[in-house]
């Protein structure tokens, strides 16, 4: 049974790279019918919030992305401590007393000789015993794992392909903090192992980190699950992606009016791909995804690409989620959709002309508040010589029967009459009633502004022509 883990730390927001891990990990677990799991490592107590926790639970639940858990590493110190005691039990770790001074000093030396600074092994039990080091009174000692001294750590990556370290690149890494809180390295072994993670996928900014976990296993005689280190993602000047290149939490790109689907599609193809593949849905993904089309190499993020995709999901979207979706931007700029247009008839109007929800909503203000049109607006296309047209036409409006085809036979009449071209008319008609100059076709949009909004604008703007 495959077993698939996102292990974030609560520091931040969820961010885009993050996301791209879990639903690497998330479609795996689905393709193979196995499991996922969200494990939060919130062992850094002072940059862990519970405002990132919730950022990390909203941003997988807006994705959509489920999971068994979530397990908090800060819920787990007793089990770390019993597999840290295991460890001092078989001699693969000791206690090590040296203060952060001495640490300090040690590394300095070190420096001086031009050697990679890295812990001495003072504290192996041999050592300290040759040293005569003895416990200092009432300390609390660290403990530090006994790496092997000789031979190598070898893994075969699933994105990378095989890897070797030298056991001289690494020293005695601290497994367990005075306070009991396990460092990274060794609360994620002990997880991994407890939760029976068959496959570790992460960012290759872990590949340092693997070869201490992998010794770690081995102390513990189990074994290896399979790791793979999928590349960072770069911003489009090749920058690794940080705040710089605008937004990086998933959340935001909620805000920005982005559907989970589009985000999802394009973080999918963020680094992997199917063939020329560009646009597909989540069921596809998980029916094709694989680690041997992972990109070996560092994948950019575009953001008009996202967009691109975004505005392909919004053209398909449901008219009543969109409303729902749409309705809270409107509300920000002011609009009260609770009378005048049905929501979703406006976003079934507008929704080919957008890219994100929040343009869909900004398209929308004026069905439901008048929007002043701009005075180059106006002198552009309010002209004397239309003023009577436009006058008769408001008088048979307001006769009518209120539907998109006799609105259409009015302004087809009144053309007809004063022997003008239709954009003669129907540009100032727009940009009298919609503040706009481009709308979607002109009666479809009266009709559901409603006769009584679109004569009392017309009044209004009827003054601002030109005598
Ligand atoms: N907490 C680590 C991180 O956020 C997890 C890395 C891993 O998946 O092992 O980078």
């Amino acid at each position: 049974m495959i077993r698939t883990r996102f292990a974030p730390s609560p520091t931040g927001y969820l961010h885009i790279g993050g996301a791209r891990t879990a639903l690497y990990c998330w479609a795996f677990a689905k393709r193979h019918g196995g499991a996922f799991v969200l494990r939060v490592e919130d062992t850094d107590r002072e940059r862990s919030t519970d405002a990132s926790v919730q950022a990390i639970l909203d941003g997988m639940q807006w994705l959509d992305l489920d999971y068994e858990g979530p397990y908090f590493q800060m819920k787990r110190l007793d089990r770390y401590r019993e597999i840290a005691d295991e460890l001092l039990r078989n001699g693969h770790a000791y206690p090590c007393y040296a203060t952060k001074e001495e640490l300090d000093a040690m590394r300095e030396q070190q420096r001086q000789r031009n050697e990679k600074p890295r812990y001495d092994g003072r504290w192996r039990p041999e050592n300290a015993q040759r040293l005569s080091l003895k416990p200092p009174a009432g300390a609390q000692p660290v403990i530090r794992f006994r790496n092997p001294d000789a031979g190598d750590v070898s893994w075969n990556d699933l994105v990378k392909g095989t890897i070797t370290i030298a056991n001289g690149e690494l020293d005695d890494l601290v497994i367990l903090r005075a306070d009991g809180i396990p460092t990274y390295n060794f609360g994620v072994v002990v997880d991994d192992i407890d939760m029976e993670m068959t496959h570790v996928i992460r960012g290759d900014d872990h590949v340092n980190n693997t070869p201490r976990q992998i010794n770690i296993y081995h102390a513990l005689g189990k074994p290896l699950p399979l790791f793979g280190h999928v590349p960072m993602i770069l911003g489009q000047d090749g920058e690794r992606l940080s705040k710089r290149h605008g937004a990086v939490g998933v959340m935001q790109y909620f805000e920005e009016g982005f559907l989970p689907e589009a985000l999802v599609n394009y973080l999918a193809r963020l680094g992997w791909s199917h063939g020329d593949n560009e646009k597909f849905s989540r069921e596809k993904l998980v029916e094709w995804f694989d680690f041997e089309h992972i990109s070996g190499s560092p994948a950019r993020f575009d953001p008009d690409k996202l967009r691109w995709l975004n505005q392909q999901y919004i053209k398909e979207a449901d008219n009543d989620r969109l409303a729902i979706l749409t309705q809270p931007f409107l509300e920000r700029d002011g609009c009260s959709t609770g009378q005048g247009a049905p929501l979703a008839s406006v976003v079934a109007l507008l929704k080919e002309r957008v890219s994100t929800v929040e343009e869909l909503a900004d398209a929308a203000v004026y069905f439901y508040r008048p929007l002043e049109p701009s005075a180059e607006l106006q002198r552009q296309h309010y002209a004397s010589d239309v003023k009577p047209a436009l006058t008769d036409l408001q008088s048979r409006l307001a006769e009518i029967e209120w539907s998109r085809a006799k609105i259409n036979e009015a302004v087809k009449s009144v053309l007809a009459e004063h022997k003008l071209k239709m954009p003669k008319l129907a540009m100032p008609l727009r940009v009298m009633v919609t503040g706009e100059a481009q709308t979607p076709s002109i009666d479809a949009t009266l009709e559901l502004i409603g006769r009584e909004q679109v004569l009392a604008r017309m009044t209004k703007q009827l003054q601002a022509f030109p005598m």
